[in-house]
């Protein structure tokens, strides 16, 4: 085993851990560790950050903080699949239905963002075919999906309601809200 494989390995059990140099030149045996990290980083997509990325994090420290390997997607698939696939599934998220400019429900500070993702990670041998792409937000990548993702028709009829006027979705809102909250 190479000494990128042994440190992607010990990343990958060890996500959301501050792991420090030493160990890190331990586990990768060889002195240029630090190039092998950057390696996972750039040509991988492993967000795996440092004290220049977070203030959190000392010089010497590193962290991979989620299993999102978001720029290796980002690098195979075209810009034109990409919009392919952003129009196939109508700008919504098919885990939990959000679309572009939505609240990130887990950080009210921040917008979920759209990937494409892979079904079948490419790992457990997935492919960039079409049938193994969607579209998934920010925080459903970083594996906080739903548990009870929703229905296909209720995603095809946001991805529909998306599309529409901000008049026409206030009128859908009041009409479910008035069914909804009306006392038995
Ligand atoms: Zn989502």
């Amino acid at each position: 085993m190479g000494a990128r494989d042994k440190l992607r390995e010990h990343f990958l059990s060890n996500v959301g851990k501050v792991l420090t140099t030493q160990q890190l030149r331990k586990v990768a045996g060889v002195s240029e560790y630090g190039r092998r990290i950057r390696e996972l980083r750039d040509e991988e997509g492993f967000q795996i950050k440092t004290h220049i990325d977070r203030a959190d994090l000392k010089p010497g420290e590193y962290i991979l903080e989620a299993l999102d390997q978001m720029l290796v997607i980002a690098r195979t698939i075209s810009p034109q699949l990409r919009n392919e696939i952003l129009e196939r599934n109508g700008f919504t998220c098919q885990l939990c239905g959000a679309g572009p400019g939505d609240t990130d429900p887990f950080n009210p500070h921040r917008k979920v963002r759209l990937h494409i993702d892979h079904i079948i990670p490419i790992s457990q041998g997935g492919t960039d075919d079409k049938d193994n792409l969607r579209v998934s937000c920010s925080a459903c990548n970083q594996g906080k999906a739903n548990l009870q993702p929703p229905s296909e028709t209720a995603l095809n009829i946001v991805a529909k309601i998306r599309k529409l006027s901000k008049s026409e979705q206030r009128e859908i809102y009041e009409i479910l809200k008035r069914k909804f909250e009306t006392k038995p």
